[in-house]
């Protein structure tokens, strides 16, 4: 473990794990180094210093793992389970998770860069949910029986059926903001259904996917049901979409990435769900109270630096209360104190990268060059850690760059308005549609306006809140299909329909 840690800041699980000699690839319940002997750096954004090394899987580790997870379907004790026993282990797995969530919100704060306090208040609060949640569901799948009447066999008796049998193997491809989360909302489903995973974790953010695959061994998962392959886009990514035994790839990424995925899933027929970028407006209605809207907004684009697909990157006030309300959210970001995620105090941790933190630079200074005004914030903070300023921009035209494209970091851009058919035209005039908030108290008129949004979610005087039971996902860019609730665990089932003459 890098000798930049501060031991005493994480529990002795926590440390145990980051001092493991090796992180290698988890491929048929085995730990295994990537064939070729490849491994690559993960590092800490607070304080730029290599955490660890861990396996970078290529092509053959794919095939590997894939054809690991398809023998486990076919051959294992995986495929002939029964319902209520893979429920028991999905609950298993979710009480380890719960007794290791500070030791994995730790791991995840220091590989991201996130609060640790809010990784274990809301990404592993989360997990633990999710896996329960869908636990309960792998007793609750039901096909169904019908009266057929074949036009063309009138005298025929016929008994007619669906069943729903799992999709086959997953491919499950995560991002590096919510790692841990990610990987449950696909993992939830999939096993739920009786499917089995490769499990690819964002190169930035490996070890919690790791850590997991130690407790789905613990929970006693048959070998082959979960595979963890870490690894790059290009050498580990592509070639698992593109492997011919892969089923389906759940992805959530980037909308680049996305279109790639989708095209390669077409050639194999693979199925596919893509959660991808956003710009997610937030809507201040007249009627409402100018500083809870505030507050609302702020949270709503400075949780996770902003690092987060539904963030709240653009924010409309009615004319009325405009200058109130941002000035408020540039109060606010002013006294948000900064730090490493491990200080339950900082309230402004790194972003996950060099990479993300000159990208979120540099979109701020072409919003400068675009005529934006910088309300609060405007680059980077400290000369050491991926730290970027809680940034408010104004004065932007709707065609401005940084309104229109995803910068997926603590900046919003904020825009005033006169009436409510300008600001839905407005919410909708961008590529995405993923999440939407509307900030009133005027049930009328937050009812109206709820149909006319292109997002997949609204929230009424909140942001981003998520729940196991309510789909998530996104319109036009924003993607195909769902994460969770029952829409997702449909996407992780095939329907077979039976006829049977009698
Ligand atoms: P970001 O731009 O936020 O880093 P990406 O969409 O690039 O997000 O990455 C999300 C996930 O997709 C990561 O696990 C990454 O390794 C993976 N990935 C990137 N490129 C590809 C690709 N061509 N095929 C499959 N997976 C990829």
């Amino acid at each position: 473990m890098s000798l930049t840690i501060d031991r005493s800041l994480i529990s002795d699980r926590a440390a145990a794990f980051l001092d493991q000699p090796a992180f290698d690839l988890f491929i048929d319940g085995q730990w295994q180094g990537a064939r070729d002997g490849q491994r690559f750096a993960t590092v800490d954004p607070a304080t730029e210093s290599v955490i660890t090394h861990v396996a970078a899987a290529g092509e053959a580790d794919v095939d590997r793992a894939v054809r690991a997870a398809r023998r486990a379907l076919d051959e294992g004790p995986w495929g002939r389970m029964r319902p209520a026993e893979r429920q028991r282990l999905m609950l298993r797995l979710a009480d380890l998770v719960e007794e290791h969530a500070q030791a994995l919100a730790e791991v995840e704060s220091i590989d991201s860069g996130k609060s640790a306090a809010m990784a274990r208040a809301v990404d592993m609060a989360l997990v633990v949910d999710t896996l329960r949640y869908y636990a309960g569901w792998a007793t609750k799948i039901e096909g169904s029986t019908q009266e057929a009447s074949v036009p063309y066999a009138p005298g025929m008796e016929l008994v007619t059926y669906t069943r729903r049998e799992p999709v086959g193997v997953i491919a499950a491809i995560v991002p590096w903001n919510f790692p841990l989360l990610v990987a449950a909302w696909k993992l939830g489903p999939a096993l739920a259904a009786g499917c089995t995973v490769v499990l690819k974790p964002a190169e930035q953010t490996p070890l919690t996917a790791l850590y997991l695959a130690r407790l789905v061994q613990e929970a006693g998962f048959p070998a082959g049901v979960l595979n963890v392959l870490t690894g790059d886009g290009a050498n580990a990514g592509a070639p698992l979409v593109r492997h011919p035994l892969v089923n389906k790839v759940s992805f959530t990424g980037s909308t680049e990435v996305g279109k790639l995925i989708g095209h390669a899933s077409v050639d194999n027929m693979t199925r596919c769900t893509l959660e991808l970028g956003g710009k997610s407006p937030v809507i201040v209605l007249d009627d409402c109270d100018p500083a809870r809207a505030a507050t609302g907004a702020a949270n709503a684009i400075f949780f996770n630096q902003g690092q987060v697909c539904c963030a709240g990157s653009r924010l409309y006030v009615h004319r009325k209360h405009f200058d109130r309300v941002v000035a408020d959210v540039a109060a606010i970001a002013e006294a948000m104190p900064l730090g490493p995620g491990l200080d339950p105090a900082a309230q402004v941790n790194p972003l996950v990268s060099r990479e993300q933190m000159q990208r979120v630079c540099n979109y701020i200074d072409i919003g400068r060059q675009q005529g934006a005004e910088v309300v609060t914030g405007g680059g980077r903070a400290l000369d050491r850690g991926f730290y970027v300023k809680p940034t408010v921009l104004a004065n932007v035209g709707p065609d401005a760059r940084v309104v229109r494209e995803e910068i997926f970091g603590p900046v919003l851009v904020a825009m005033p308005y006169d009436d409510v058919d300008q600001v839905a035209a407005w919410a909708n005039d961008t590529p995405f549609g993923l999440g939407a908030s509307i900030w009133s108290n005027d049930l009328g008129r937050v009812h109206r306006l709820i149909p006319r949004l292109q997002a997949g979610t609204v929230w009424v005087n909140c942001h981003a809140l998520l729940d196991p039971a309510m789909p998530f996902g996104g319109l036009k860019q924003s993607g195909i299909g769902r994460d969770l609730g029952r829409a997702a665990l449909d996407a992780y089932l095939e329907t077979k329909s039976a006829f049977i003459a009698v």
